[in-house]
């Protein structure tokens, strides 16, 4: 104990790990369970920018296949000049959409003092790549009891993350989905937004029992680049995907927030349909049960 082990509530072999492999560790977000053999698909806008466009996204995306519904409410963007995000009113438009469509909805929370408001809408708390190191924040989602999706940060080691989800763990809270979404390295502002880090899948796996997923959106930042590292994440074994998707005949170029990376209903549908066969392969190699 003491500083070799910066994780050690989240770490294999930790007394709060399940058993054995055959009991992996789940995580429940309303109906949906995550960590499981069966990919979890979390859909939806990048930012929540009306009612009819995250109520008809949030049908079409469940129509795809997709178990979750993702949306911005409150946005962290680059400059203080963009969109923010609707704050209240993106949270109860989500609300409004987990109601029609029966999806659970994870959303990002950015300041602590609103992680008790966001906790009420939502039902599972997404923490944003920025933040992954804001620590007032990881420890009062940690207090909320509530499912946490934990984003690397592009330039964040595999310690630091990991020692970022232990924040969470130290309150008491082991409900943590990781998310690799990509990391900053030299290609960056050419053909592509970051670099899809395939390698860490396994190496998450092999450190925590804290299941880990997979957002092709930001890790390409390309509507066409999406699919092909989708099917990469879940084939490294990655438990689930986290995906960014517009309206049939939306205008990227009209988006409020990422609309370069929004895949169409149609191609999220394609991805669900080509991640069952990748999913068992990789579920081979990880030894877990397939579902009956
Ligand atoms: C998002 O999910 O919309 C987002 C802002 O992602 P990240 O924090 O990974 O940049
Ligand atoms: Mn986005």
């Amino acid at each position: 104990m003491g500083h070799d082990e910066p994780y050690r509530l989240i770490r294999r072999g930790a007394r709060s790990e399940p058993p054995s492999a055959a009991f992996p560790h789940l995580i429940q977000v309303g109906e949906v369970t995550i960590g499981g053999s069966a990919p979890v698909v979390i859909a939806g806008p990048c930012a929540v920018e009306n009612r009819a466009q995250t109520l008809g996204i949030a049908r079409a995306v469940r129509a795809a296949g997709a178990q979750m519904l993702r949306g911005g409410a409150y946005k962290p963007r680059t400059s203080p000049h963009d969109f923010q995000g609707l704050g209240q009113a993106g949270l109860e438009i989500l609300a409004e959409a987990r109601a029609e469509t029966g999806l659970p909805v994870v959303t990002e929370v950015m300041d602590p003092r609103l992680v008790e408001r966001v906790a009420r809408y939502a039902d599972c708390l997404q923490i944003g790549a920025r933040n992954m190191q804001n620590f007032p924040l990881l420890r009062e989602v940690g207090r909320s009891g509530m499912p946490v999706l934990l984003k690397r940060h592009w330039g964040a080691t595999l310690e630091e993350w990991l020692g970022a989800a232990e924040y969470i763990a130290a309150e008491g809270n082991l409900q943590i989905i990781l998310c690799e979404r990509g990391i900053r390295t030299f290609t960056q502002g050419g053909y592509n937004r970051f670099t899809l880090d395939l390698n860490v899948i396994s190496a998450v796996q092999r450190e925590t029992f804290l299941p880990v997923i997979v957002d092709p959106s930001h890790a390409t930042g390309r509507a066409e680049m999406v699919p092909a590292a989708a099917l990469a994440g879940i084939a490294a074994g990655a438990q689930g995907l986290i995906i960014e998707v517009m309206g049939e005949d939306a205008d990227p170029e009209r988006a409020l927030c990422d609309g370069f990376q929004a895949i169409t209903p149609a191609a999220l549908r394609e991805i669900v349909r080509r991640i069952r066969p990748a999913a068992a392969e990789s579920d081979q190699r990880r030894n877990l049960p397939r579902p009956a």
